[in-house]
């Protein structure tokens, strides 16, 4: 079948809840994906960084052939000789303690909100159910009726309700803010140190660890959804990291699984996980062999420091030379490592033309929120494949 052929068959017997540009991909590896009729991009959105090693890594490959052929699932009726491997080395990559693994990244969120709320009433002495979990303007924390009820757009949350109560919403990258909103109800604050759904934006410096000082002095928990931010995007493997700053609660996705199997996970201390006991939450499918097989090799990856390190080195690439090509299409470039939002000058077209420009032209990327294009390449990209791209993005964004 032709391109347009599996475009027909989305448009007929799939729900309409994306929209997709035009390409049908077949093939992928390492920073290069290939589409049914044989053309090569390179993957500039990394699936929204779930492919931080590149498609097809051969020693994730590896890991999932190898546990193809032992065992894939379990369930957590039994132990299986995976999971416990996993959760040490995850619990040690984050310099925590304890890890309770989910599948998708919405799951992990909803893992962290029931763990505050439970250790809100267990340990901090909340009265019943008046549990509330401060978030920011701007979130994006997944799908589900719980976190859309505290989404901050209209298109996410509107028709979905009744919503679920206990949540606040405040000012993202305002510490004033939530010192000022915490009260003796509040157990939690969610947040992301980087805001990549609301176009890459980056709180200023200084903010995560006045946030950190915060909910220390305030016994509330400090949530980091570092689904996206995390395992080597911004060029640490937290985004914490450039702050020296750790966390009460992780909660990880995307990368972990890398690019293989969905695999979340929230990480914490022994103390915060106590309030948990058996038959408390689980999922089926939740830490089972085969995506903690995949994960540890993820882990060991990142132990490396390679990623983190090529992410900062051409991270600066990518930012020095788009600002210094002083392109009319750009009005702004927020970056920090691999991850970069070029705001782009509507005068000139919204974020979806320059989107689809850029595809025609070999670069697949994708606008969030109008007029920001994300970059969020592979961490494994080479300096002449990033040359590429550069040389793509220049003459995309130089419409004169
Ligand atoms: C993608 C994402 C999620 C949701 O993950 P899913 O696997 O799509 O459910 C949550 N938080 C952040 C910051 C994300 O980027």
């Amino acid at each position: 079948m032709n391109a347009q052929e599996h475009i027909d068959l989305i448009n007929h017997f799939s729900a309409h809840n994306y929209h997709p540009y035009p390409v049908v991909l077949a093939e992928g590896e390492g920073v290069w994906v290939k589409d049914v009729e044989g053309k090569r991009y390179l993957d500039m959105l990394a699936a929204y960084s779930a492919v931080n090693f590149g498609h097809r890594h051969p020693a994730l490959i590896a890991a999932a052939k190898a546990q193809l052929d032992k065992i894939t699932l379990t369930s957590r009726a039994f132990h299986n000789d995976q999971l416990g491997p996993f959760c040490r080395d995850l619990a040690q990559l984050c310099g925590m303690e304890t890890v309770l693994p989910m599948n998708t990244g919405a799951e992990g969120v909803e893992t962290a909100i029931k763990l505050a709320r439970k250790w809100g009433y267990e340990k901090k002495g909340v009265p019943g159910n008046e549990a509330v979990i401060l978030v920011c303007d701007g979130n994006f924390h997944g799908r589900t009726i719980t976190i859309v009820s505290f989404s901050t757009d209209d298109q996410a949350r509107g028709g979905f309700g009744p919503y679920t109560p206990g949540f606040k919403v405040i000012p993202y990258g305002d510490a004033d803010a939530l010192e000022a909103a915490i009260t003796d109800r509040v157990v939690g604050f969610l947040f992301e140190p980087v805001q990549g759904e609301a176009g890459v934006v980056f709180p200023q410096d200084g903010y995560i660890k006045k946030v950190r000082e915060i909910c220390t002095r305030k016994n509330v928990l400090m949530i980091a959804d570092e689904i996206q931010s995390g395992l080597g995007r911004t060029g640490k493997t937290f985004a914490c990291d450039h702050e020296n700053v750790k966390p009460d609660v992780y909660i990880l996705g995307k990368a972990l699984g890398g690019g293989i199997m969905p695999i979340s996970a929230v990480v914490s201390s022994h103390d915060i996980f106590s309030v948990i006991r058996p038959g408390d939450h689980g999922s089926t499918f939740g830490g089972n062999p085969l995506a903690t097989a995949i994960a540890r090799e993820v882990i060991r990856l990142l132990r490396t420091g390679e990623f983190q390190t090529n992410a900062t080195k051409l991270g600066k690439v990518l930012f020095d030379e788009l600002t210094a090509a002083r392109l009319p299409a750009v009005k702004e470039i927020r970056s920090r490592g691999l991850w970069a939002g070029i705001v782009v000058d509507t005068k000139f077209g919204n974020g979806r033309h320059f989107g689809e420009k850029l595809m025609a032209n070999g670069l697949l990327c994708k606008e969030t929120h109008e007029n920001t294009i994300r970059l969020a390449p592979p961490l494994c990209i080479s300096e002449s494949d990033l040359g590429f791209a550069l040389e793509r993005l220049k003459k995309v964004l130089n419409p004169n």
